[in-house]
Order: C-alpha cells, then sequence, then structure tokens
C-alpha cells in the first residue's frame, strides 16, 4: 500500500492544463488539406484509396480537391499516398464544426460551399457557466469509450462545466454518437422531444454526421441531422477526447468552431 501510494504521488498531477493542446504526432491519419498543388484525376491515388468516398477531385486548369472531414474514418491512405502534400496530418485536435459545410476543405483557397445554408445558433452563450449532457449511443461503442476517457483525469471534462447526465429531463445538450439505424431513430426522437428548451445537439463521429461506413445501408442508418437538428459536428472515428471537449465547448459558446477559410458570401 505504501508502496502504490508513493508511486501515485511520485507521478504528480496528470491532468493536461492546456487546453487543446497541439496534437500529438502520434495522433496519426486525420487529414487536413493544404493550399499545395493537387496533381489531378492524372494522379487520383487518394480518391482511388479512400474507403468512404470522402474525396473528389474536380479536375481543370487547377484541379481543386475537397475532402469530406464528415465523411472521413481517418484511416490515413490519403495522407500516405498524396506526393504533392496536399493531404497532410492534421496538427489540431479542435476540429468540430458548427455547420456541416465547414467539415469540407478543400486546396483552393476558400470554403466549398460559398453560401452558408445553415445559419450557425447565436444563443449558444446561454450554456457558458456548465452544461448537462445527455448521450445516445447508436454504434459500435467507440465514440462512447471515447466520451468516459473525457471524462477521465487526463482530460476532466468535468472542470469545464460539462456534466453527463442519466435523463434528458435535466440535460441542455444531447450528444450523439453511431449512425442511428431505424431502430434508434424513434428513441433518439423521443429523447430530443423529452429535453426542454433551450437546447443544443452535438453529432460525435463520422457515423453520427453521415452515416459512415453504415451510409445508405439496407438499416437507414445516415446519420442524426436527417432526424433531428444538429447545432455542433465533432469529425472521427472515433473522434479523440480533445476534440469531443471542444465540440462540447463549442455548444456552450466557450470556444470557437474550426474553419479552414472564413465563410464567403454567396
Ligand atoms: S483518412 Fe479519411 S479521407 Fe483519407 S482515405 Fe481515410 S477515410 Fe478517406
Ligand atoms: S464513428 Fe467510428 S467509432 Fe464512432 S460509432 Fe461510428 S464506427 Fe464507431
Amino acid at each position: 500500500m505504501i508502496k502504490l501510494l508513493s508511486y501515485l504521488l511520485s507521478k504528480g498531477v496528470v491532468t493536461q492544463k492546456k487546453l487543446l493542446p497541439t496534437a500529438d504526432p502520434e495522433w496519426w491519419g486525420f487529414p487536413d488539406v493544404t493550399t499545395e498543388a493537387c496533381a489531378g484525376a492524372g494522379c487520383n491515388g487518394c480518391v482511388e484509396v479512400c474507403p468512404t468516398d470522402a474525396i473528389e477531385i474536380v479536375d481543370g486548369t487547377t484541379p481543386i480537391l475537397n475532402l469530406d472531414r464528415g465523411a472521413c474514418i481517418g484511416c490515413g491512405m490519403c495522407i500516405e499516398v498524396c506526393p504533392t502534400k496536399t493531404i497532410v496530418n492534421t496538427t489540431t485536435y479542435a476540429v468540430a464544426t458548427a455547420t456541416r459545410e465547414d467539415l469540407i476543405l478543400s486546396n483552393s483557397g476558400k470554403a466549398k460551399i460559398e453560401t452558408v445554408k445553415k445559419t450557425p445558433r447565436t444563443n449558444l452563450h446561454i450554456f457558458k457557466e456548465s452544461v448537462h449532457a445527455r448521450v445516445v449511443s447508436t454504434g459500435c461503442s467507440s465514440c462512447d469509450a471515447e466520451i468516459g476517457a473525457s471524462g477521465n483525469a487526463i482530460f476532466d471534462i468535468e472542470r469545464f462545466g460539462i456534466h453527463i447526465v442519466a435523463s434528458p429531463r435535466y440535460a441542455d445538450a444531447l450528444l450523439i454518437t453511431g449512425p442511428v439505424g431505424k431502430a434508434m431513430q424513434e428513441p433518439l426522437r423521443r429523447c430530443y422531444e423529452a429535453m426542454a428548451d433551450p437546447r443544443v445537439v452535438i453529432a460525435i463521429g463520422t457515423c453520427a454526421i453521415t452515416g459512415g461506413v453504415h451510409k445508405n445501408g439496407y438499416t437507414e442508418a445516415n446519420g442524426a441531422d436527417s432526424i433531428i437538428p444538429v447545432d455542433v459536428y465533432v469529425p472521427g472515428c472515433p473522434p479523440h477526447p480533445w476534440s469531443i471537449i471542444h465540440g462540447v465547448l463549442v455548444a456552450m459558446g466557450k470556444a470557437e468552431p474550426y474553419k479552414q477559410y472564413p465563410a464567403v458570401a454567396g
């Protein structure tokens, strides 16, 4: 017992002090898109290796590469095959966005969709001090494991005023994981309806955003957006605990959402 206590004391405080630190190089495989010129359809390497059709190349005088993080499962294959460094490993955990469009990265120097279709919520500051969140899990549970990890001593999500609760009646925020197949669509809707207004909805993980590898399958599991309105998107399969914390902080109005380029009015 004394040995164990002295070991624990020798370790000191393990909680990471810096909010949203730069991504660890070991966290390999989640792509970023630079403004480097792409070789175009003549190469097509990334399009061919991507298992989820998350990448498109619009060929022209200057080929444009668009990569949808909302469909990406972070396999890292595109990073490995890209000869021009147009696709590289990301250096940030802060990847949560306030619109679906902001998940689409491009090497063109401007946002792919120039007219912002959905206006992000402006009343999120009401959750600034604290938020109580209910999780609805409809997937493989890896995203849930990362939500669990965000509460451990290293990340300590509770220090930001974020509390996971058991009932939607007590919840301000709804965290959805998994692709929301047919069997979970009605329970998800009912959970959302059981929450009092104002409430905020966060889709956690590629499945919850687009259906991921289940997209367009027989279970009609194409993500949460088609069932209830989503306010914040946290990409990744599964997302890192810091990315989950970033998503909830965005939902609380305490952190800026990720934007590759400023929106251009269209
Ligand atoms: S890292 Fe994402 S975008 Fe790249 S090949 Fe894998 S799934 Fe596709
Ligand atoms: S996004 Fe990935 S980790 Fe999360 S539920 Fe889907 S398959 Fe599992």
